[in-house]
Order: C-alpha cells, then sequence, then structure tokens
C-alpha cells in the first residue's frame, strides 16, 4: 500500500459531477439514475432508445455523436441523426429477413462506423447484441457463437472466408451472415445494399427492463471465458456511472479505447456516452503511440479511458514523446480492466496534468462498481471507494459462514446484489452463476482489502495469490514495486511450488526503452525489490522477456507463465494476443 496521496484542490472538488461522494452516497436512490434516463412514450426502457433515438427526440440530431478516425487517416463524423438512420436502417435489415425480437446478433469485425450502426440496430430492434473480437481466430469465434447460439452474425467478406466459411453450415442457429461492404460470398448478405434500401426509421422496441440487450464474454484471463447475459435495464447503470465515475455530461468530448468486443467497449465505450450524449472519438486503429498523443490533442478530448496496460506502453517509451502535445482539452483520465500501479497514476499527473483514476468491475457487474471519481483525494494503488448505490464488503470465512472483516484484512471482494447491470446468468452455467451468491453477497473472485477511510485495494486474483514461508502475496503488490525500477516496464509475478516455502515468488519483466537484460540488471532489480518489500516477499527470480502474454483486453495472463513454467497444459487460450500464440 503506497502512503502517498494526491489532494484534489477545493476548485476541482467543486468542477466533478459528483462533488461529494460521501454525500451523493448517503442521498442516494436509482430514482437519481431513472431522472437520466427517458423511457419510452407508451413505457419500456430500451437502451438504444436512451442513447440516440430520444437525443434526436429532443432536437439534438445536429451533435456530433461519433467522430470516427480510420486506420487510413481519414476521419468522418456520425450526428446523433445519421446514427439513429443507419441504426434503423440496420434493424429494418434484420427484421426483413426475418430475425426477431430476442434473437442474437454477433458482430466480428473492426471498429467502423458499421459496427456502432449494427449495435444500436440489434437493440433497437429488441434483438440482443454480442460483439467479439475481430482478430480472435476462427476457434475462438466459433465456441463463441456455439455458446451464444448466435441468429446473425455481422462480418467482413476477409474475416468470413477466413475464418467462418469452414464451419458456417456447421452452427444450426445461425440464419444470417451480413457482410459490411457492397458485395457478399455466397450465401451472404451484402450489407450496403441492403441498408440503403432500408427505412431509416424503425419503431424502437418498447422492451421492458429484464429483457436481454447484451452477452458478453469475459477476458478469458484465469480460465475459459464465460458468456455473461444482461439486460436492458443496465442501461440505468452505465447513465449514471458515466456520470459521477468518468464525468461525462452532454457536449463531452470523450475517448474510450477499448474495442466493444470487450465489455468496457461496449458498456463506456457505445452506452454510456451515447446516453449523456456526448462526442465520442473512436479510433479504428490500434494502441500506436505518436497516434494517440496526436488524437488527444487533436480532438480536444476532455474525458479519456484507458487500460493499464496501455498507460504502461506510453511509460515504456518515456516522456519524450508527449512533449510539445497540447493536452490543455483533458479534464479526466481513467483507467480500468488490471490493477493500476501507483506509478502509473503519478506518470499521468506528471505528463497529461492529471491523474489516473483508476476504477474497478468486471463483466459480470456490467458497469463501474468502484471508482476514483474526480471529487476525491487518490491513494495511488487504490481502486477507490464504492460508488452511491453500490454497496461493497470484504468477505471471508468465519465459522463456515461468510463474514465481513475489518480494516486492512485481505479477503474476498463482494457486492450485494441489486444494481441494474448486474449479470442475470452464465449462458448454460447455471450451477457456476449460483456459486457467486452467498448469504446475499455476489462474490467476485478478486481479492482485496479496504482502509481505514474505506479506499478498496486491489491485491490479486483468488487463483493467483502466492503462499511463500506463511506468508500470502498478491502479485500486483511485487508487480508495483518491480515497475518502480527504472529499467522496468512491466512485471507478472507468479508463485512456483518450492519444497521448503510452499511457494516461491518469481517475476517476469519487459524492459524500457534504452535498457538491456543482464546478470547484473537482474540482480539490481531484485536488490530494489528486497529493499521495497523485505527478502521473504522479494522475487527469488526475475526472468526478462520481451512480451508478456496478455489477453484481447490487453490483462497479463500470469495463468499461463505458470503452466508453461510448471509444463501443464494452456487451458483455454481463446483470447490470447495473436502475436503471442
Ligand atoms: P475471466 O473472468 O474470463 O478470467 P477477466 O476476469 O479478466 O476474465 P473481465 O470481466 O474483463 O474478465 O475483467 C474483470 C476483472 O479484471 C476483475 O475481476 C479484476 O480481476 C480485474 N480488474 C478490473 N479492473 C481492475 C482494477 N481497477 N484493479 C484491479 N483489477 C481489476
Ligand atoms: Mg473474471
Amino acid at each position: 500500500m503506497s502512503s502517498r496521496v494526491i489532494r484534489k484542490t477545493e476548485a476541482e472538488r467543486r468542477s466533478a459531477v459528483m462533488p461529494d461522494p460521501e454525500a451523493a452516497r448517503a442521498d442516494f436512490s436509482w430514482q437519481t439514475a431513472r431522472d437520466l434516463l427517458e423511457g419510452m412514450p407508451g413505457g419500456g426502457l430500451n437502451i438504444a432508445y436512451e442513447a440516440v433515438d430520444r437525443h434526436v427526440a429532443a432536437g439534438f440530431g445536429a451533435e456530433i455523436a461519433i467522430r470516427w478516425l480510420g486506420k487510413d487517416g481519414t476521419a468522418r463524423d456520425l450526428s446523433y441523426q445519421e446514427l439513429d438512420g443507419q441504426a434503423a436502417r440496420f434493424a429494418n435489415v434484420l427484421t426483413a429477413h426475418g430475425l426477431r425480437r430476442g434473437d442474437r446478433v454477433f458482430a466480428l469485425m473492426g471498429r467502423t462506423p458499421e459496427l456502432y450502426a449494427v449495435a444500436l440496430g440489434t437493440l433497437k430492434a429488441g434483438m440482443v447484441f454480442t460483439p467479439l473480437f475481430s482478430a480472435f481466430g476462427p476457434d475462438p469465434v466459433r465456441t463463441r457463437m456455439e455458446i451464444g447460439e448466435a441468429s446473425a452474425l455481422v462480418t467482413t467478406a476477409t474475416i468470413f472466408v477466413r475464418k467462418i466459411a469452414a464451419w458456417r453450415a456447421e452452427i444450426p442457429s445461425l440464419r444470417l451472415v451480413l457482410i459490411v461492404g457492397e458485395t457478399a460470398p455466397d450465401g451472404c448478405v451484402a450489407l450496403a445494399p441492403a441498408m440503403a434500401n432500408a427505412p431509416d426509421r424503425f419503431a424502437t422496441v418498447a422492451t421492458a427492463e429484464e429483457d436481454v440487450a447484451l452477452i458478453h464474454f469475459t477476458s478469458g484471463t484465469t480460465g475459459r471465458p464465460k458468456g455473461v447475459v444482461h439486460v436492458h435495464q443496465a442501461v440505468l447503470s452505465h447513465a449514471l456511472t458515466g456520470r459521477s465515475a468518468l464525468e461525462l455530461t452532454p457536449g463531452t468530448s470523450y475517448w474510450c479505447t477499448a474495442d466493444p468486443g470487450w465489455v468496457t467497449g461496449t458498456s463506456y465505450g457505445i452506452i454510456a456516452p451515447l446516453v449523456n450524449r456526448c462526442m465520442m472519438v473512436v479510433d479504428e486503429a490500434d494502441f500506436d503511440l505518436e497516434r494517440w498523443y496526436a488524437t488527444l490533442e487533436r480532438e480536444r478530448v476532455a474525458v479519456w479511458y484507458t487500460a493499464p496496460t496501455a498507460i504502461r506502453m506510453m511509460m515504456r517509451a518515456g516522456e519524450g514523446p508527449a512533449r510539445g502535445h497540447d493536452f490543455s482539452a483533458l479534464r479526466f483520465l481513467a483507467s480500468v480492466g488490471e490493477p493500476l500501479n501507483p506509478e502509473a497514476v503519478i506518470w499521468g499527473k506528471k505528463v497529461f496534468g492529471h491523474p489516473f483514476h483508476d476504477n474497478w468491475w468486471q463483466t459480470e457487474t456490467g458497469g463501474i462498481m468502484i471508482a476514483n471519481t474526480k471529487a476525491m483525494d487518490i491513494y495511488p494503488g487504490s481502486m477507490g471507494k464504492p460508488l452511491p448505490g453500490i454497496t461493497a464488503a470484504i468477505v471471508g470465512h468465519r465459522n463456515a459462514t461468510l463474514a465481513e472483516l475489518g480494516p486492512g484484512e485481505i479477503g474476498e471482494l463482494a457486492l450485494r446484489p441489486g444494481w441494474p447491470s448486474m449479470m442475470r446468468a452464465y449462458l448454460h452455467e447455471a450451477a457456476r452463476y449460483a456459486k457467486c451468491f452467498v448469504d446475499g453477497w455476489y462474490l467476485t473472485g478478486d481479492l482485496a482489502l479496504r482502509d481505514a477511510q474505506g479506499y478498496f485495494w486491489f491485491i490479486g486474483r483468488a487463483d493467483d495469490l502466492i503462499k511463500t514461508s506463511g506468508h500470502l502475496i498478491g502479485p500486483f503488490e511485487v508487480e508495483s514495486a518491480l515497475v518502480e525500477h527504472p529499467a522496468v516496464a512491466e512485471a507478472a509475478v507468479i508463485g512456483l511450488p518450492d519444497e521448503t516455502a510452499g511457494e516461491v515468488v518469481r517475476a517476469y519483466v519487459t524492459l524500457n526503452a534504452s535498457f538491456f537484460a543482464s546478470e547484473a540488471l537482474e540482480q539490481d532489480i531484485r536488490a530494489h525489490a528486497r529493499r521495497r518489500l523485505g527478502p521473504s516477499v522479494a522475487p527469488r527470480e526475475v526472468v526478462f522477456r520481451e512480451n508478456l502474454p496478455k489477453t484481447r483486453s490487453g490483462k497479463i495472463m500470469r495463468r499461463l507463465l505458470k503452466a508453461r513454467e510448471l509444463g501443464l497444459p494452456e487451458g483455454d487460450i481463446s483470447t490470447l494476443e495473436t502475436d503471442e500464440k
């Protein structure tokens, strides 16, 4: 735990959407969230209606919904009106091909404007949207389409031919394949002409709050990805947390760097910003240091939501490339997905003038649960506090029942069920779903502690905890100490079996630009870790790597490092970044 603190100024506090999180908590009711929404005229709640229809109806159709930045350097703006029209056309295409309410529409494509029309059109039609990373290979796509019983797939011709064509006929539920562009292979439908011929108006289906809207697959960091079911009511959480945790207000220039294939890229890369009538920047390209700095500057991005892996990549290149850029439009920076090392929080302040605000949530929770909000002082390394409406605790087994643990005690992070974006099921895994709920708590599978001030600190995944010579070690603590060393860019820490100690700590690190692996450097890093952590917690060995294995959503896969080290089966690696395979 870090003793450093970044105090917010009175002006920062006052400018926050939620100036006093504690007071907001005390006064909270979910009605506050409902007030941010419209509801459908004849009753019913539909995410797409809240995200686009109602803004157009209220006269905001000309405002920019999406500023799309193509890989090739071109840019295109879509107004709310245009996005609404495109989504309506897509909804009409689906129904014209016989798809019905509740059918499942999978998207396997890059971040092109069509993807956003597909997402919103699917929801307008009362169907279920499931985005997948376009980089997934044929097997991960097939498995997910089987688990999710896909009714329709939207993809590109290249992806279709390379990854889908061979087994398309073997998915009995799949009735329609739409291909982005003017032409399509046999048996598929070309999307562009179909959209052009479809009306740009569609009566959005008056879905009920509990109707299924989204299926997301988890990142696969700890094992086989689970299919997580979310309902339209989730939009309450998206609307509210977009405001309270991310400072999204109408007109905000906002950039979420996540792909919709990861839940973050849908909850906060489509729904929350549109519901809050922001202008969202969508970059078709993947991480590129210079491009990212230029985008932040040119698009006058005010709120930026990204992930630790990207922040570490920026840090790896040093401050040099950021110099000379004008980041004066930025007013809030946030991060999610993995523990955010204290160094990274502080680096944000140095380079962008604002610290990164870490927040915590999962595919299962559908939206942000614990956050450092703009008005809160930040203790770098802490995930923040539960948002209004969310009750979180650290629990542990005491005499066979689950009990809340006190400040400073490590236990499992648990949440009181009942917020709107809570998952409603794991597809085909009823028993696993049921096991998440014990004694009135939802168990997250993450270990954490809460300090005396109510801040939550991530310790590690329950599976990643290391037990050595009577100590319990969370990999995050060790990794954070390692990345403080000037040479270390990223670190992954695992426990390896050891006869005397039970387990010993082994670290894998990548190096910053201008550092090279050597025995002397390895010793120096270990010495640094011993000074910071003490001899029993510091890694016994530090191994240099060019890259660490990561999921598509950028999370370090410690289980894979461990399996490889021990010669064990690798388990499900469907989400491994392709360059690692
Ligand atoms: P799988 O469940 O398939 O193993 P996953 O848990 O990585 O994959 P996601 O739902 O994308 O899938 O990620 C949620 C998890 O990410 C959390 O349970 C937590 O372990 C980690 N996480 C998210 N945000 C943070 C954060 N701010 N600090 C630490 N860990 C985080
Ligand atoms: Mg998980």
